[in-house]
């Protein structure tokens, strides 16, 4: 709005809705967390730092202290993409329904490395996306009329293949009104790790959230882990995963993870830097995830 881009022609302050506040335990070991729920809050739940760690994590690690004590979380899923052609009036890109993606021949140093060759190559911008697939959340939507749906976010955003042109299937006159993660296995351990350019006040260059069922053997059964800044949604390394599950968690199991993960990489001309480091943050969240490891309900 501030760049010209978009004029709504209405603004509507959702920030009284007291339905859609709160962080609320569930009987069955699940969290239902509403909309509004800003990212300083979601950082700051002892119960979310103790058994969705990755969660807490991700949220303390987005952003700055100012902007964390505002940006409410269906706000932070729903953010516009931070490519810069797509923000700039001169560009008229393929998101914005032109012909080319600019991305391919210009600066890609922070688009993806994944999923990026149907014509969009942006980077999902949201931190808490990256921890909230990783644990499996499923986000609670209503229509004007009324309707009700909970949609899995694995089917909440959207990839280029689909439709260059929207990140989410949220409808035009559909609100986000909470956040599930549901219940897991006791002994799931999780953990999130990112780096940036600068400590705060910046968006991760790479991303990685690790969820893990472990057995008392130290043998994983199942493991989720998620790439955030790599693909232009929260991106599921779904190679890592099946080289984690049936293996004892060590060095070379986690780096044999990260290796696979990568192994199907596309980076562009000007972001082949992100494939060693995302490297590094798999084995980071591997370790940490199961260094984490309590023994309360999740
Ligand atoms: C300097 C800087 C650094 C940042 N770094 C990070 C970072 O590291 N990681 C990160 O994740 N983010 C980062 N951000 C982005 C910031 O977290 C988001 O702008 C913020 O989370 C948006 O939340 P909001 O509540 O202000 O949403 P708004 O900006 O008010 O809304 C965003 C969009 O979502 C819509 N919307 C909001 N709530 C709902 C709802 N419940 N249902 C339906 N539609 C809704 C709005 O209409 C709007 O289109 C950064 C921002 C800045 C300025
Ligand atoms: S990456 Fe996507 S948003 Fe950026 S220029 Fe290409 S089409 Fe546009």
């Amino acid at each position: 709005m501030k760049d010209g881009l978009v004029s709504p022609r209405r603004l509507i302050d959702i920030g009284c809705l007291s339905e859609l506040q709160g962080i609320h335990e569930e009987a069955d070991g699940g969290f239902t967390i509403g909309a509004l729920t800003t990212l300083a809050q979601l950082a700051a739940h002892p119960a979310l730092q103790r058994r969705r760690a990755a969660l807490a994590q991700a949220a303390a690690l987005a952003a700055s202290p100012q902007i964390r004590n505002r940006a409410t979380l269906g706000g932070n899923l729903l953010q516009r993409p931070r490519c810069w052609y797509l923000r700039s009036a001169a560009h008229h890109c393929v998101r914005k329904g032109g012909e080319h993606c600019f991305a391919y021949g210009g600066d890609n140093r922070y688009h993806a490395i994944f999923a990026n060759q149907d014509g969009c190559a942006i980077v999902h911008p949201s931190t808490p996306a990256t921890a909230l697939l990783a644990l499996q959340a499923q986000v609670e939507c209503v229509r004007g009329n009324g309707d009700r749906r909970v949609v899995a976010l694995d089917e909440f955003f959207v990839l280029p293949s689909r439709d260059p042109h929207r990140e989410t299937v949220l409808g035009a006159d559909e609100l986000v009104t909470a956040i599930r993660l549901p219940t897991l296995a006791r002994s799931t351990c999780s953990a999130y790790v990112q780096l940036s350019e600068k400590a705060s006040f910046d968006w991760p260059l790479a991303a990685v959230a690790a969820v893990l069922v472990m057995g008392d053997d130290g043998v994983c059964r199942q493991a989720r882990v998620v790439l955030g800044a790599a693909a232009p949604v929260a991106w599921r390394a779904s190679q890592a995963e099946a080289a984690l599950e049936g293996s004892r968690i060590n060095e070379e199991s986690a780096k044999a993870a990260a290796d696979a993960a990568l192994a199907p990489a596309t980076p562009l001309s000007g972001n082949g830097y992100k494939v060693p480091i995302f490297r590094a943050l798999i084995v980071r969240a591997i370790h940490q995830a199961v260094a984490s490891r309590v023994r309360a309900p999740a």
